[in-house]
């Protein structure tokens, strides 16, 4: 196993992604602080790492809130007095074509997924340079890449998280601390259900592969980008994609 005798928090581990990254370090070893907006989803999280046979702490943690955050990270050191890995998963979309986007639909978006990893992050790095080791992974998208009509609040949040990444990966390096993120393509969650059949076959015909993603694809590489086959990595990402960008 990679990660035993490592401690992994997460955002918005209540479902989707984040759900299946929990369970994927959780298979690995690692005991988890899983966190999300609200607590109901997170305890059923909880519930499928202690079937595995790890520790797990259920809180509620709003990522628009550097407050809130700064709780998670104080309960968690509590409990297991360090943070070996944060994954910044929470995000959301409020598509809506530019001409028609209105301001709260770009703040909430920028809220969740820029603000938001600002706010789980700076809790948890002083901890992470006194241990002289840490992980930090950030969930973006292709989108962030590759743009995508209706998408421009949210593909700007994705890509200005890779601008986080690099950064943070230079201010770091020398605290032994990894800053890198995992752009997913299309991957089969809640967030792709509600897409419009029509919009889903002409996004399948992009693909090389011809699937979606699956949100175990997506956890896989957090799980290599954590643990120490990954130590030599920093500053970069990981498309996983199938092909499509
Ligand atoms: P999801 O199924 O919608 O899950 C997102 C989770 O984040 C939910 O549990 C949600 O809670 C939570 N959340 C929302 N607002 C929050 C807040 N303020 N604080 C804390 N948690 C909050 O989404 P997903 O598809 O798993 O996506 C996970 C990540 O992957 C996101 O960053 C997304 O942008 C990225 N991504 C997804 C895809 C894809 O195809 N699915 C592709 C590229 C990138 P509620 O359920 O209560 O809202």
């Amino acid at each position: 196993m990679k990660l035993e005798g490592k401690v992994a928090l997460i955002t918005g581990a209540g479902r989707g992604i984040g759900r299946a990254i929990a369970l994927e370090l959780a298979g690995e070893g690692a005991d988890l602080v899983v966190a999300d907006i609200s607590q109901g989803p997170v305890d059923e999280t909880r519930a499928e790492i202690e079937a595995l046979g790890r520790k797990a702490l259920a809180l509620v943690g709003d990522v628009t809130s550097l407050e809130s955050m700064e709780q998670v990270t104080a309960k968690a050191l509590e409990s297991f007095s360090r943070i070996d890995i944060l994954v910044n998963n929470a995000g959301i979309t409020k598509d809506n074509l530019f001409m028609r986007m209105s301001g709260d639909e770009w703040k909430a978006v920028m809220s969740v997924n820029l603000d938001g990893v600002f706010n789980s992050t700076r809790p948890v790095v002083k901890t992470m340079i006194k241990q002289r080791s840490g992980r930090i992974i950030n969930i973006s998208s292709v989108v962030g890449f590759s743009g995508n009509p209706g998408q421009v609040n949210y593909s700007s949040t994705k890509a200005a998280l890779m601008g986080f990444t690099k950064s943070l990966a230079r201010e770091l390096g020398s605290r032994g601390v990894t800053c890198n993120a995992v752009a997913p393509g299309f991957i089969q969650t809640d967030m792709t259900d509600k897409l419009a059949d029509e919009h889903k076959k002409a996004l399948l015909s992009q693909i090389p592969l011809g699937r979606m993603g699956s949100a175990q694809d997506i956890a896989k590489a957090v799980s290599f980008l954590a643990s120490d086959d990954a130590g030599y990595i920093t500053g970069t990402v990981i498309h996983v994609n199938g092909g499509m960008y």
